[in-house]
């Protein structure tokens, strides 16, 4: 068994989504399909409870701070009590197209981390840049999860493994000149490695262009088995220990 550990594989996104589900099943294939918004918490939730394979990380993410009331607050701690949810996501802070509503951003980010410490869930956190805000409010919670697509320095990875965050590799460790990721995987302790293909985006070498499913996460694997230079089974098996271990599957 293998995880992909952040993906959005719904019908929104996706023609033919649960053909694929279907086809990342028969080839053991598990991954946590994750919301942003409402209506897409609410797909990943009817796919979660229809496949063993699904699992779900609901949440509210940066681009709806100027949707999202008190009301839709209590609806996603209330779809939290489903059993297939395994961590609230994805959420976090996102400055690189909008500047101006970074209170707001942070207050939606917090408002879930308090939900995510009341149900000793997991986070899966966005943080495009914005690491040293994330890292600041997160080091106030008493949480674990995952900064998914990390694209921080080594120096904050460490930082980040230390508050007992994963760290999430992607497609771009397959691209020639991503130097940034290969780095990460060498210098931080392999425990807190995870593997993700962030579907439909970031599709890896030899995909590249095409558009991303979970079936492309064993590229990924074996390219961070080739930078450590472990057998790939082995590193599958680590990997898939680490998505287990942190969001209790
Ligand atoms: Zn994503």
């Amino acid at each position: 068994m293998i995880i992909d550990t952040h993906c959005h594989m719904y019908n929104s996104e996706y023609e033919q989504a649960e053909e694929i589900i279907r086809q990342c099943n028969d080839n053991n294939i598990f991954m946590i399909l994750n919301g942003i918004d409402k209506k897409s918490n609410e797909e990943i939730l009817y796919l979660a409870e229809k496949y063993d394979n699904v699992y779900a990380a609901i949440g509210y993410d940066h681009s709806t701070v100027d949707k999202i009331t008190d009301d839709d607050l209590l609806l996603l701690e209330s779809q939290l009590q489903n059993k297939k949810v395994v961590a609230i996501g994805e959420i976090g802070l996102d400055y690189y197209w909008i500047k101006e509503n970074k209170d707001k951003q942070k207050k939606l980010f917090e408002n879930q981390l308090l939900l995510a410490e009341k149900y000793n869930l997991p986070v899966i956190v966005h943080s495009r840049d914005a690491v040293q805000d994330v890292y600041d409010i997160l080091k106030k919670y008493n949480i674990k999860g995952s900064i998914h697509c990390y694209s921080g320095s080594v120096q904050m990875a460490k930082e980040f493994t230390k508050l007992g965050f994963y760290i999430g590799i992607d497609g771009p460790i397959t691209f020639k000149n991503n130097k940034r990721q290969k780095e990460i995987v060498k210098e931080i302790d392999n425990n807190y490695l995870l593997v993700e293909t962030d579907s439909p985006y970031l599709s890896p070498e030899p995909k590249r262009g095409e558009k991303n499913t979970p079936l492309n996460l064993v590229y990924i694997i074996d390219k961070i088995a080739d930078e450590l230079e472990i057998d790939k089974e082995d590193m599958s098996n680590i990997l898939t220990e680490n998505a287990k271990r942190l969001f209790k599957i």
